[in-house]
Order: C-alpha cells, then sequence, then structure tokens
C-alpha cells in the first residue's frame, strides 16, 4: 500500500442492486453511468475505515505489520523509530486503565532488558517476536490479577479479527487500485414480515 494513502478510508455505496466500492463516490455510477447526485437517503454512501494506523502513535498496543522482518536485531529488542506507519494496533488496556498506562513504559523496559531476550536466545519458531509479545501481555495480566492467556486464545481473541479485516480491506484496495472500483451483490432485501399477526 502506498504511503501517501494509508489511512485513506474506503467508499461503499448501494446501486444497480450492488454494493459498489471506491477510493471516493464518483458523480455516475461505474455500471449504468446514471447520474448518482440524487440518491435516496438509504443508499447514501458509508465508509469503510482503514484498519492500519501509524503505530507509532498508538499506546500500550500490540502492533503487527504486514511486511516481513524480525524485530530482534543483533541489539536484541530494539526501539523502532520508524517503520510501523502501516500496522494493525491491538489495544492492550481499557482507556480507564491508568495506572497500568503510566507503569507501562517501564514495566515494558524491565521487561525487556531481562536476559530472555537477547539475541542469542532468538528461536524462529518458539522464542520469538510473538512470544515476547505474549509473555509480556501475560505478565501485565498477572500483575492485574487478571487471567492469563495462551497463543492460540490470544491469536484467536485479539489477532485474528483484526488481521482478517485487515486482509479484506487489502482485497479491495487492491481492486479499487487496479478497476477504478470493485462490486459485490447486496444480500437480498429481507422480507418485511406481514402486519398483523407478528410476534410483537
Ligand atoms: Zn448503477
Amino acid at each position: 500500500m502506498h504511503c501517501a494513502e494509508a489511512g485513506k478510508a474506503l467508499i461503499k455505496f448501494n446501486h444497480c442492486e450492488k454494493y459498489i466500492y471506491s477510493l471516493s463516490v464518483p458523480q455516475y455510477c461505474p455500471l449504468c453511468q446514471q447520474d448518482l447526485g440524487s440518491r435516496k437517503l438509504e443508499d447514501a454512501p458509508v465508509s469503510i475505515a482503514n484498519p492500519f494506523t501509524n503505530g507509532h502513535q498508538e499506546k500500550c498496543s500490540f502492533l503487527l505489520r504486514p511486511t516481513q522482518g524480525t524485530f530482534l536485531s543483533a541489539h536484541g529488542v530494539q526501539r523502532d523509530g520508524a517503520g510501523w506507519e502501516q500496522s494493525i494496533s491491538i489495544p492492550l488496556l481499557q482507556p480507564n486503565m491508568y495506572g497500568m498506562m503510566e507503569q507501562w513504559d517501564k514495566y515494558l523496559e524491565d521487561f525487556s532488558t531481562s536476559g530472555a531476550w537477547l539475541p542469542h536466545r532468538y528461536e524462529e519458531d518458539h522464542h520469538n517476536c510473538y512470544t515476547y509479545t505474549l509473555t509480556f501481555i501475560n505478565c501485565v495480566l498477572m500483575a492485574e490479577g487478571r487471567q492469563q492467556l495462551d497463543k492460540g486464545e490470544f491469536t484467536e481473541k485479539y489477532v485474528v479479527p483484526r488481521t482478517r479485516l485487515a486482509s479484506k480491506f487489502i482485497t479491495l484496495y487492491r481492486a479499487i487500485r487496479e478497476h477504478g472500483f470493485y462490486v459485490t451483490d447486496c444480500p437480498r432485501q429481507e422480507v418485511q414480515p406481514p402486519e398483523g399477526g407478528g410476534l410483537y
């Protein structure tokens, strides 16, 4: 994805009984060429938020980025000043956990400097950046007196929903970049229940 376009939402609107996705609302429907100016309210375009955020501006979050890379450089765990501009961010704290928020950097600092994360301890499958993150999250949970998460639970509950959303977005985005728009069928309109004699 191009940097200048990061953070940009996509637009979805309804025409020709289809959902049409694009970067902005065109003046004419790309399918029937009809003027889109006079539209019913229920057909008003909705915007689909870009799931990628600038990770450098996120606090207390677990960040994922689509590019490959190892976090454990020759220097062990390091701070990145750049490179996370388009990440998927999974907030780890409830917005009201101020105490924890203040402690966060210190916790992370102490945690990261422990011997467990020295470069030579790195192992592709069992001791990687994911282990690092999950172990830290569990330390926080423990400090909060909450139940710990195993890798499967964490992935299923927090990571998968966001990556799924992001991958849908990327698919849409690429199709739009290539063709100018993207079309899907509208799900069939719900049949209105007959009046009188209903459940309610
Ligand atoms: Zn149309």
